[in-house]
């Protein structure tokens, strides 16, 4: 034992060490005083100094900078050099533009919760709520989503004048230019509550006041063009759309092959230098109705009249619409979904250099500007659509699966239903918390690049999967369409949400691991630019820094992550106590192992992970569950950690884990070099998997909150469109719900009363007129069964229809034409 001792004690000291990520020289001296207190002790002397032998080869060449430099650091620098991945312009581009707040911390293998604690919750100004409970309001209730998408194939000439006179276009424009100025918090909640409604309706505002010209040119836009656009765009005047897709650059959008020569022309009567355009852009939103194109398109200087660079890259252009050669209004039809959105072609359009959005300036910027933007209208406009969707499609399917009976019994009452309720409530939950955290960003000046890309993956796909869950639990009353269906036009709508603004599969298996991985990660963005320094000293001097920070960082994850897989995360830092403290405990594991896997796989993959599109996808998931936990932890804590909310935060914070355990597993089973594997898996699995899915239990907890009124399911629904009225058959269910509830124990008392009794063939009025003579029920509880009656039929008739309002209006014409020739 007394030989064993001052190597166990080295072996402690360096785990401790580790996990708490103290400095070399700090485990020097650590190590150093446990081997004076084993000699003390009465360890054996030749063990004690064979043990402080090792130490001191670990530490000495460590400590000592030029040693260090000159014989470890400068050859694996070289060796980097060589490995490290060559990155493209776009690539560049995108690693560079936005900024890092709580996810860096995730990525970090001890996530400081305070930091996520302390930020403050997002609050509505008094003049926000005014408008939510005023103008949005209103044209919620204005909005017949049956007659918008079949009958008008668009939103009513007096929604539209409504919208515009109310400024909806103009909401993330500055008061000093005549918009709203609202908060990133405030425009997600009125494109959420517009969601609630229609899908029509929340594009048709989403679009303007996301990435396009108004956003384009508050940030860039030349003093003249914002005196002049940004008021028009604030009230309508001006209807903007951006194009950037065309039909040969899609998903790959750097490829576009629409491009622009610098060249003289006619511009309202003058001869003035400025971009001959031609280009072919499809599937753009607000095309067809649109005054003002915002353009990508790549520009060429072939006479070198602006510099002596031929190709100038990306650049980005406002096209009125009246413009000479620009062919511009005719529809696609996207699922049903009846927003504005059509081709764009231009042939030989002229536009004068001014029309260049931000002028010469931002020549060929046009691609950062871009990611910079997306940044910041990705955050929103998905996000808050898709949890205004699932929020409804919640509470509704909650109110619907408790009035709609079968076997005698509420469905909901059944299990099977029951789960899908559970995931529905689940899911609305995590993709509001995940919603208002990237809005949250936004207005604390964040341009959230990798958070803004997890909420539009996961939200979009969260919403998707709540549609069909929604559907299943409606049965036919969802399949029926019709001005009483209020599912069917979005789950017709769900895979929009989910190609748009970054295609999800590209999103998922490109963007969120490979842009997080190098953004969030504490040392690899600066080691790569160490590497890249042009001056040797400073190269040599920085990439050491950085390369025994990230070695520490490394090991302290591979220390942490065996610790915390042994204890099960029973102990550790936690910013609170009670039901949360272990939630956290859970993350700091898994942040962890993120750290480690990240780490191991960027060093043994090198550029090719970039093409291991598997593993970046499953790497990816584990940050962004990791971010959506995150966020719902946050949301409790601002709700004043509710009660009665627990069962359902427990039941989403498990899902959350099950998935990132789940992502973990795949990646280290698939991951390509078996040895690293092997060893991964011993030290972020050394149990084997353990984190399961939500209970039985808890799925019932969960379920039974949808079905009943109560404060938790009034924060889920906070912020949709619930207000009963002829439009909105979803706010009639939802608010028969209580009565129906109220009136349930005099149901249950009638039907047992008419089984005994044995005259169930009698019309229901007939069976009432004797139950009040055979003094089964009084008169009263008589007229709450007629009630009831009436809100079940309420909620469960759906529509039907004569053939001729069926077919599309236009097809009734051309008929009436051909007969009238
Ligand atoms: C209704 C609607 C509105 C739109 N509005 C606008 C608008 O206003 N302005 C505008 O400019 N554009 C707009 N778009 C275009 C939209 O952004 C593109 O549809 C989107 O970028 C995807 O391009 P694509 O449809 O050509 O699909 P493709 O690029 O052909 O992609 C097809 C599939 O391949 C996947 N994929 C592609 N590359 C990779 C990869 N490297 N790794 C993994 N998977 C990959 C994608 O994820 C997708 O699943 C709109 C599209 C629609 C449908």
């Amino acid at each position: 034992m007394s030989i064993l001792a001052p190597w166990l004690a080295l072996l402690l000291v360096i785990a401790f060490v580790s996990y708490h990520r103290f400095s070399l020289a700090v485990f020097a001296a650590i190590g150093g005083s446990a081997l004076v207190a084993c000699a003390l002790l009465g360890a054996s002397s030749a063990s004690v100094i064979a043990a402080a032998v090792v130490l001191a080869l670990i530490v000495l060449p460590l400590l000592i900078t030029p040693i260090r430099q000159r014989f470890i650091t400068a050859p694996l620098l070289g060796f980097y050099s060589k490995i490290l991945p060559p990155l493209s312009d776009t690539e560049k581009v995108a690693l560079e533009a936005g900024t890092v707040g709580f996810e860096g911390e995730l990525f970090s293998g001890k996530p400081d919760w305070k930091t996520l604690l302390s930020q403050p919750k997002p609050e509505l100004t008094a003049e926000e709520k005014a408008f939510l409970d005023g103008p949005v309001e209103t044209v919620c209730g204005m909005v017949n989503d049956w007659e918008t998408t079949h009958v008008h194939a668009d939103l009513t000439p007096e929604v539209w004048d409504y919208l515009k006179v109310n400024k909806f276009f103009g909401m993330i424009i500055p008061k000093e230019y005549g918009g709203l100025g609202f908060s990133a918090y405030a425009h997600s909640r009125v494109i959420m509550k517009l969601a609630s409604v229609s899908a029509t309706l929340s594009s048709t505002v989403g679009v303007p006041n996301s990435l396009g010209p108004g956003e384009l040119l508050l940030h860039y836009g030349t003093k003249e063009q914002k005196d002049y656009y940004l008021p028009r765009l604030a009230d309508g005047r001006e209807v903007p759309c951006f194009g950037l897709t065309g039909p040969t650059a899609g998903s790959d959008a750097t490829s576009i092959p629409d491009f622009g020569i610098v060249c003289k022309g006619e511009w309202e009567g003058a001869n003035v230098l400025g971009v001959r355009l031609n280009f072919e852009k499809r599937y753009i939103t607000l095309a067809p109705v649109a005054s003002i194109v915002g353009l990508a398109f790549r520009l060429y200087d072939p006479d070198a009249l602006l510099s002596d660079q031929k190709d100038r890259g990306i650049t980005l252009a406002l096209i009125p619409r009246n413009v000479k050669g620009m062919s511009i209004g005719r529809r696609h039809f996207p699922l049903n979904c009846v927003f504005q959105n059509g081709p764009i072609y231009g042939k030989d359009v002229f536009v004068p250099l001014s029309q260049l959005i931000g002028g010469e300036d931002y020549v060929g910027q046009g691609w950062r500007m871009l990611v910079e933007c997306l940044s910041i209208g990705r955050s929103i406009t998905l996000p808050s659509t898709s949890s205004g969707a699932a929020k409804l499609a919640a509470v509704v399917s909650g109110a619907y699966a408790r009035i709609r009976k079968q076997f005698g019994l509420s469905i909901g009452r059944f299990e099977g239903v029951e789960e899908a309720l559970a995931r529905i409530a689940g899911n609305a939950y995590a993709s509001s918390a995940l919603s208002q955290s990237t809005a949250a960003a936004v207005d604390r000046g964040e341009k959230p690049a990798v958070p803004s890309a997890i909420a539009k993956y996961h939200c979009t796909e969260m919403a998707r999967e709540v549609a069909k869950d929604a559907m299943d639990i409606h049965g036919g009353k969802g399949v029926i369409l019709g001005p009483r269906n209020y599912l069917g036009r979005g789950w017709q709508a769900a895979p929009i949400s989910i190609t748009v603004e970054g295609a999800n599969i590209m999103t998922r298996s490109l963007m969120i691991f490979g842009q997080g991985a190098i953004r969030c990660h504490p040392w690899v963005l600066k080691e790569m630019q160490a590497a890249q320094l042009a001056d040797p000293v400073q190269r040599l001097k920085q990439f050491d820094a950085n390369l025994f920070g990230h070695i520490g960082f490394a090991f302290s994850n591979a220390v942490r992550s065996l610790f915390m897989g042994l204890t099960n995360s029973r102990f550790g830092a936690a910013p609170t106590s009670g039901v949360t403290q272990r939630c956290y405990r859970k993350l700091n594991r898994y942040s962890a192992n993120l750290a480690l896997v990240a780490d191991t796989s960027m060093l043994l993959l090198g550029g090719k992970l970039k093409f291991k599109e598997s593993l970046s996808g499953r790497l990816g998931d584990v940050l962004s569950q990791l971010y959506i936990a995150s966020a719902m932890l946050k949301r409790f804590e601002d709700e004043g950690r509710p009660a009665s909310d627990e069962a359902l935060m427990a039941y989403a914070f498990n899902e959350c884990v099950f998935k990132i355990e789940r992502a973990l597993s795949g990646a280290l089973r698939n991951f390509p070099i078996r040895p690293a594997a092997y060893l991964l898996w011993l030290l972020v699995f050394p149990f084997g998997r353990r984190a399961q899915e939500p209970s039985d239990r808890l799925a019932h907890r969960a379920a039974a909150m949808l079905m009943s009124p109560s404060d938790a399911r009034d924060r889920l629904a906070d912020g949709v469109f619930l207000t009963p009225c002829a439009n909105n058959p979803a706010g009639r269910i939802n608010a028969a719900l209580v009565k129906v509830i109220l009136a349930e124990p005099v149901e249950r008392k009638f039907q047992k009363a008419l089984k005994n009794a044995d005259i169930e063939a009698l019309s229901f009025a007939e069976q009432l007129d004797e139950g009040v003579r055979e003094g089964w029920i009084s008169s009263d509880e008589r007229k709450q069964l007629e009630e009831l009656r009436e809100l079940t039929w309420d909620a469960i008739t759906v529509d039907d229809f004569d053939h001729s309002e069926l077919i599309a209006a236009s097809a009734l014409k051309g008929k009436a034409f051909d007969q009238a020739a």
